[in-house]
């Protein structure tokens, strides 16, 4: 058993990783979806990736609100403030903050 666990361990979280990146890409073309359909997605992307620990892609991480997985739109549900080199980003949904180092290079995490 513990061989075959293994396995399919293994292809689901294959499984949950293609899952994720399919629902990004959808994520990715705002102009074909509702806002109710894109919240959809990002919810769903965020469950995936909880339930199978795997790391949510980084430009999902500043658009999903963390306390309450709604997807943000600035300006609509969303601030979003620039102030010492951070990027401050309130949910208007639930009132959480969140701040993000802001930089032009900002594309690389440090792990
Ligand atoms: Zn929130």
């Amino acid at each position: 058993m513990g061989r075959r666990s293994r396995l399919n361990r293994d292809k689901r979280k294959g499984h949950a990783i293609w899952s994720q990146t399919q629902l990004l890409s959808l994520l990715k073309n705002p102009s074909q979806f509702t806002p109710e359909q894109r919240s959809r997605f990002a919810l769903h992307l965020v469950k995936v990736s909880r339930r199978h620990r795997i790391r949510l892609p980084s430009e999902v991480r500043e658009i999903v609100c963390r306390a309450c997985n709604t997807l943000l739109h600035y300006g609509d549900n969303a601030t979003i403030r620039i102030r010492n080199g951070y990027k401050i980003q309130t949910c208007l949904s639930c009132t959480a903050v969140r701040r993000f180092p802001y930089r032009n290079d900002s594309q690389k995490v440090n792990a």
